[in-house]
Parts: structure tokens; C-alpha cells; sequence
């Protein structure tokens, strides 16, 4: 299984999600050229180690086990797995 960001992230990225994993699976960082071109954060779902300590520390509550994301949210399960399948190497 994995995390997932779901669209209530967009425009807020707040980065305590960022801070929180220690597996770096959570992207764009704060630190990253690219931060500031994307809408929202997304977790990689190959790097993500379900710990779950990202979810608790979404001020906006976007975060969900891919098992629990809202079925009107469906669409972020494949939002964050393409970020990282588009994403140069
Ligand atoms: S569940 Fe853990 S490993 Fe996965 S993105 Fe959240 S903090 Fe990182």
C-alpha cells in the first residue's frame, strides 16, 4: 500500500508532511528548483513505507492510506503514482 495526497493539498503545500517522512518519499521538497511549479506535494508510492506519519500533520487534512482515500479523491491515487512515472530520473 501507500499514501496519497489528495487534491486538498493544491495551493497550500504546506511542507510539515515534507519534515515529517523518513522515507524522502514526499515531492516536490521545500528545497527543490521545481517547488514552486507544482500545485500540490505527492507521495511515491514505490518509496513510501505506509508509517503513517505524514497524515496526522496535513494542517489541511489531504493525506489518507491509499485504502481510505474519499471516492471523490479516487483520481490522486494516479495523480501522485504519474507525478514520479513522468518524473525525469
Ligand atoms: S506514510 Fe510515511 S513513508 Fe509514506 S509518505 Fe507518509 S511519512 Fe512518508
Amino acid at each position: 500500500m501507500t499514501y496519497v495526497i489528495t487534491e486538498a493539498c493544491a495551493g497550500n503545500k504546506d511542507t510539515a508532511c515534507w519534515e515529517a517522512c523518513p522515507a524522502d518519499a514526499i515531492h516536490p521538497g521545500p528545497k527543490d528548483a521545481s517547488f514552486g511549479t507544482h500545485v500540490q506535494l505527492y507521495i511515491d508510492p514505490t518509496e513510501c513505507i505506509d508509517c503513517s506519519a505524514c497524515e496526522p500533520v496535513c494542517p489541511v487534512e489531504a493525506i489518507y492510506p491509499e485504502d481510505d482515500v474519499p471516492e471523490e479523491s479516487h483520481g490522486s491515487i494516479a495523480v501522485n503514482r504519474d507525478f514520479f512515472t513522468a518524473r525525469p530520473a
